[in-house]
């Protein structure tokens, strides 16, 4: 048979699934022997019956609570609600996770208008305590079992305070004032309810566990759940617990404390204590708090055992603890504790202190730091409390879409951003969004700001990959492009005018607000004064033990010098995806680039290449010699080369005028001709990737001509190039095959020619369509690396355009459509199985097959503990995301190693 109820003594910790996290640890603590006063728990399961009985409770559950309380009543020698001593309850509500939007806590029931008198009998005769638990029982029950609306109540509260004049607070309401009170509170309970207030204890009780159990499908509690991603089918159980009263006067009162500080992670205890009050009170502000500290003075022997409780729970969680407790007459009472939630700055103190206490083992305290909320640390903020202080408002409010605060002067277009920070100028650049021709002037400004486009819009995508702080979507802001202006929420703001953006809250502000260093990443830049701070600290130690541990390799994705460089010095072991586009943009290469598609004859075509092969060999230098001794793959070229010439449209528009002026048009329309052409209804499906490989085969050849000179100059220098070339897009292993022909044997001339030998000289593809995932063993036959392009794939598996779902992928998520936003996490049923497939098939036809993946979900930590999963040799990914990959791969290897010793 089912049991319904267990008393506190009956359950523990590990049984949250069935007695909510507040149920269980109120069991642990009494059977710690902590002084918990006594209750039961009725489980989610007599939840969820009750509710798939369209609100009717077992009748075995009804025995079983009937049973619990009595046994209660016993223990505490009064019967619930008796006239002349009564037990008074409290009805707890407690999921298995803390659930905002749940139905509250009901206290003091068992009040009516006998046991009223009862309570005061108990209390020496305090009646002016009796009148204010029973005006707040009626308030309560009121408001949460019947959905009186609270503003009623408080309405009537703060009447009876205002009679007794200016600056009465409810300490200050006597005996006879709470007696009016509660006449008045029952009139409103009878007038919104239409029936009296219930008098009868049993019926009390029963009507508030009814409520706890459908406040479960609440509308508040479904909506909180749907955007929290708690599953509907947990439940909610139910705490009955003998009340005691920190509104027994001055020497009761009520408090919440964490063991550490929750903001800084020191081990100081925190928390707040309220005198002569109950419950809630203390977190409601009505009257001002004491720091716990304080406690100390007031009341020694309660504060002693305070702490004594706080370092046993501490010791016995190992962890630090969020205590809610309650001091009547002196004596001190322990009402709720759970693992306290910190910032992710606390979380790397407190695992490091708890390290070197001895509190928990080393894996343990690498498990316990997130490593999504890693890459924030190293950012600075806006300082929201010195805003808030000095009346500091937002001018407008967009997506946070790349995390940290920037300050610039306001520009409209990239070629300003990068005029103006060429002459030393910060600067924010503004745009409705960003498309690849803006790039350069992104990489310049300090940070980007756009009207339109959501969180994986090209701005922000673009801005994450580079580490640069963006707000996006910010649609309050109107643009005026002609008049280089913006404005937002009545403020103008005009080219040149200094803003700030900050990337975490999605907030944007006229002028300089205060903003907040990061200590890590001034340590990180090596502030002597910084690496003394216990956060660096923390982050050294925690990091080598991730870095002890894991087994995959992390690698960046860097396609400069400059970006190589940042990414060694946060620890990438290599680049596993080094873009050559860029290296086909600036206005010199413009025009080669140009010269090579207009190319009428095979000359020409090789004269461009003759212009760029120096130029990109140069590139590849710097690259290689940022890098020695550790991989770069190289990818050849991938995107359609329409993106080279002039936008069609423009274009089109500038012919059309210029013969209507009667101009001589003819080379805009030799460009506009070629440009027609080249276009594709579908580009990003169209000639690109290896397809250009083959249609241009002098183009391919030229890239690895300068990747293959490069290295020898490189090597010649003493250094040591290790060079992977990776051919993208493939969709059948022809392709690949026959590419690699041609490729070869101009690497091999190049280096025979230099009379170099490159140790390391690999080629492989990027796996970025289904069907090469799906032929994945065809493939690995020529192929000496795979790099999953995860961007691709995820676009190509779902046939989502990552470009245009920015519409709808919201709504995908809340309405669970697909699992996450899978350009953030990798869809593990669907892209996830193409891969492992892929890996699988592909390592079994060729053993030394190396496997990777390149795709922006390198660099996520639940991305990153699949490619663990599935055998990758690295993951590559943003710079800025080394530190969390390598973090999330240490947490990916201990985590198999638990699940495996479990
Ligand atoms: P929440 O989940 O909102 O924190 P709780 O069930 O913890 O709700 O209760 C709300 C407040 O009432 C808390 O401050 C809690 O400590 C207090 N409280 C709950 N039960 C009792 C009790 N039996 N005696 C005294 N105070 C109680
Ligand atoms: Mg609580
Ligand atoms: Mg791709």
């Amino acid at each position: 048979m089912t049991k319904y109820v267990y008393d506190f003594s009956e359950g523990n910790k590990d049984m949250k699934d069935l007695l909510g996290g507040k149920g269980a640890n109120l069991a642990e603590m009494t059977n710690m022997g902590l002084p918990v006063p006594p209750g039961f728990t009725i489980t989610t399961e007599a939840c969820l019956t009750f509710l798939a009985n369209g609100g009717a409770a077992p009748p075995e559950m009804l025995g079983e609570a009937g049973e619990h309380l009595g046994h209660l009543q016993e223990t505490m020698g009064r019967n619930l609600g008796d006239p002349d001593d009564p037990l008074l309850v409290s009805v707890r509500s407690g999921a298995k996770f803390s659930m905002p939007g749940m139905m509250d806590t009901v206290l003091n029931l068992g009040l009516n208008d006998e046991s009223v008198n009862g309570l005061a009998k108990q209390t020496g005769g305090d009646m002016r305590f009796a009148n204010d638990a029973y005006r707040r029982f009626i308030q309560m029950f009121g408001k949460i079992v019947m959905d009186v609306p609270s503003d009623a109540f408080e309405h009537a509260l703060d009447e009876a305070k205002e009679r007794k004049g200016p600056g009465t607070q409810d300490t200050d309401l006597d005996v006879d004032d709470l007696s009016a009170l509660i006449d008045r509170f029952r009139a409103i309970y009878q007038q919104h309810t239409g029936e009296a207030f219930p008098q009868d204890p049993k019926d009390q009780l029963r009507l508030a566990i009814d409520a706890v159990f459908s406040s479960w499908n609440g509308r508040r509690a479904v909506d909180y759940r749907r955007q929290n991603k708690i599953s509907d089918d947990l439940g909610t159980a139910v705490n009955i617990q003998a009340m005691v009263f920190g509104n027994r006067g001055d020497d009761s009162g009520t408090g919440v404390a964490f063991t550490r500080d929750p903001a800084t992670g020191e081990k100081v205890p925190y928390g707040d204590y309220l005198s002569n009050a109950q419950g809630e009170d203390v977190v409601a502000g009505i009257r001002n708090t004491l720091r716990i500290a304080e406690l100390e003075q007031l009341d020694p022997a309660a504060y002693t055992e305070l702490r004594t409780s706080m370092d046993t729970l501490e010791g016995h969680f190992r962890d630090m603890c969020d205590i809610e407790f309650t001091i009547e007459k002196r004596k001190f009472w322990l009402l709720q504790t759970r693992v306290g939630k910190r910032t992710a700055f606390a979380e790397w103190v407190m695992a490091f202190d708890m390290l070197n206490e001895s509190l928990i083992p080393a894996d343990e305290a690498l498990m316990r730091v997130d490593a999504n909320r890693l890459e924030e640390l190293f950012k600075r903020r806006v300082d929201e409390e010195a805003c808030a202080e000095q009346g500091i408002e937002p001018i407008a409010r967009g997506l946070n879409a790349s995390p940290g605060a920037a300050s610039g002067k306001v520009v409209f277009s990239a070629d300003e951003a990068q005029e103006w920070a060429g002459r030393g100028e910060a600067v924010i650049l503004v745009r409705r969004e960003t498309t690849p021709d803006d790039y350069h002037g992104m990489i310049a400004s300090q940070g980007i700001l756009t009207s339109a486009g959501g969180t994986n819009s090209h701005a922000a995508v673009v801005a994450r990959g580079e580490g640069i702080p963006a707000v996006c979507g910010a649609d309050a802001i109107k643009l005026d492009f002609a008049a280089k202006v913006f404005s937002a929420d009545g403020t103008r703001v005009a080219e040149g005018e200094v803003i700030t953006i900050d990337g975490f809250t999605g907030k944007v502000f006229v002028g300089e607000p205060p903003v907040k260093e990061s200590e890590l990443e001034e340590a990180r830049q090596g502030d002597a004064a910084a690496r003394e701070r216990k956060i660096w600290k923390a982050f050294e130690a925690l990091m080598a033990r991730a870095d002890t541990v894991r087994r995959m390799r992390v690698r960046a994705n860097a396609d400069t010098p400059d970006q190589a460089t940042n990414a060694r010095e946060r620890g990438a072991e290599g680049i596993g995806l080094c873009r050559t586009e860029h290296m086909f943009l600036g206005s010199e290469r413009v025009e080669a680039v140009q010269q090579m598609i207009f190319a009428e004859t095979e000359s020409e075509e090789q004269a461009a290449y003759d212009v760029l092969l120096p130029l990109q060999r140069e590139d590849f230098v710097g690259i290689f010699r940022a890098m020695s001794g550790l991989p770069v793959t190289v990818r050849l070229l991938d995107p359609p080369l329409h993106e080279f010439l002039p936008d069609q449209v423009g274009l089109a528009v500038e012919v059309a005028l210029g013969e209507e002026r009667g101009e001589d048009v003819s080379e805009q329309k030799r460009v506009l001709q070629k440009v027609n052409e080249l276009h594709e209804a579908n580009p990003m499906l169209g000639l690109r990737g290896v397809r250009l490989g083959i249609v241009k085969p002098g183009l391919y050849a030229m890239q690895v001509r300068a990747i293959c000179e490069a290295a020898a100059r490189v090597k010649k220098n003493g250094l040591d190039p290790r060079v992977e070339i990776m051919i993208p897009l493939v969709a059948t292993a022809p392709e690949l095959s026959q590419m690699l022909d041609e490729l070869q044997p101009v690497a091999a001339d190049v280096l025979q020619r230099e009379g170099i030998e490159i140790e390391h000289l690999e080629w492989g593809t990027m796996v970025e369509l289904p069907r090469a995932a799906v032929t994945a063993a065809e493939i690995a036959q020529t192929a000496e690396f795979f790099s999953f392009g995860t961007n691709d794939l995820t676009q190509t598996a779902f046939g989502f355009s990552r470009d245009d779902i920015g519409k709808f992928v919201g709504m995908y998520e809340e309405r669970k459509l697909v699992p996450a936003n899978p350009f953030v996490t990798v869809d593990i049923p669907g892209v996830g199985r193409l891969m492992s497939f892929a890996a699988a098939e592909g390592k079994a036809a060729n053993p030394s097959l190396h496997l990777g993946i390149c795709g922006e979900h390198g660099g996520d930590p639940a991305s990153v503990v699949f490619c663990h999963r599935i055998g990758l040799d690295y993951v590559s990914c943003s710079p800025f995301r080394v530190e969390t990959a390598r973090l999330a791969a240490g947490q990916a290897a201990v985590g198999e190693s638990e699940s495996a010793s479990k």
